[in-house]
């Protein structure tokens, strides 16, 4: 069974006259102990549907099953409650505290969620990315990826089964994005499920199955050997299909009015 399955999965924006189908009926499942990545151009939708699937957000339309839990109708309050036990997130700009050492911030989703030995896990987490000789430091006494470290610690602090992770190597030069991903790669080994968003081909590559979105959909989803890898590095990419023709005048593709 899938541990993550959508179906018609739409999130749609207001927008004066218009609406913006940031997601446009996305269908996709994904196993427990998948290495996913989502990659498309600026705009495609990849940020909505990690939204989707981290339950920061509610869908305009479709269905959500995690783990065997419909999800897309749960109030606020209980959809908290499943991201805090089954999911952590990763962001491009870190998003920690400033003014509290690494290991604080590591520990915030345990006092969300009440739980007990918190230095000890927090402790633990850091030790699992490397940084526990850093865990007084606060972020500003860190380099980016030591920063990015501590981010990755708080999202596996309550150990979950899902890691979002959207752009995280995005503000990372490419040899701190390298031992970045080597963390992801060792929690995909330690059976976690791992789906991360890049912009960046040879990132993406580097997970089991690349998806890739154009304008809210799904354009191609395949998972990585040699030969895919290659055809995805050099963009030839065989059985794709033609990308849409491009409207003859505006409004742009991304903001269609409804209905059209
Ligand atoms: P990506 O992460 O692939 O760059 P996003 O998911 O951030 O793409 O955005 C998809 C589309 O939805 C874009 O056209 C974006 O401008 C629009 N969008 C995203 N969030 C909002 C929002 N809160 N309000 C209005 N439009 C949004
Ligand atoms: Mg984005």
């Amino acid at each position: 069974m899938s541990l993550i399955e959508i179906n018609k999965l739409m999130k749609h924006y207001p927008m004066g006259d218009t609406m913006v189908r940031a997601l446009d009926g996305v269908d996709l499942s994904i196993r427990g102990g998948e290495f996913v990545s989502i990659t498309g151009h600026s705009g495609s939708g990849k940020s909505t549907l990690m939204h989707l699937l981290g339950c920061l957000d509610r869908p305009t339309a479709g269905r959500y099953m995690l783990d065997g839990q419909l999800v897309s109708h749960l109030s606020d309050r209980a959809l908290a409650q499943v991201r805090n036990s089954k999911i952590g997130f990763v962001f491009q700009t870190f998003n920690l505290i400033q003014r509290t050492s690494a290991m604080d911030n590591v520990a915030v989703p345990l006092f969300y969620g009440r739980q007990a030995n918190v230095r000890e896990r927090s402790k633990k987490a850091l030790e699992r990315v490397g940084l526990d000789h850093r865990a007084t430091h606060k972020p500003s006494e860190l380099s980016g990826g030591e920063r990015q470290r501590v981010a990755i610690a708080r999202a596996i602090v309550n150990e979950p089964k899902i890691i979002l992770a959207d752009e995280p190597t995005g503000n990372l030069d490419t040899r701190t994005g390298r031992q970045i991903m080597e963390i992801f790669h060792e929690l995909h080994r330690a059976g976690v499920t791992v789906i991360l968003v890049t912009h960046e081909m040879d990132v993406a590559v580097q997970a089991e199955r690349v998806i890739r979105m154009r304008d809210g959909n799904i354009i191609d989803d395949r998972s990585v050997d040699e030969n895919t890898r290659k055809d995805l590095l050099t963009g030839v990419a065989p059985s794709l299909p033609e990308p849409a023709p491009e409207p003859d005048q505006s409004p742009p593709p991304i903001a269609r009015p409804v209905g059209m």
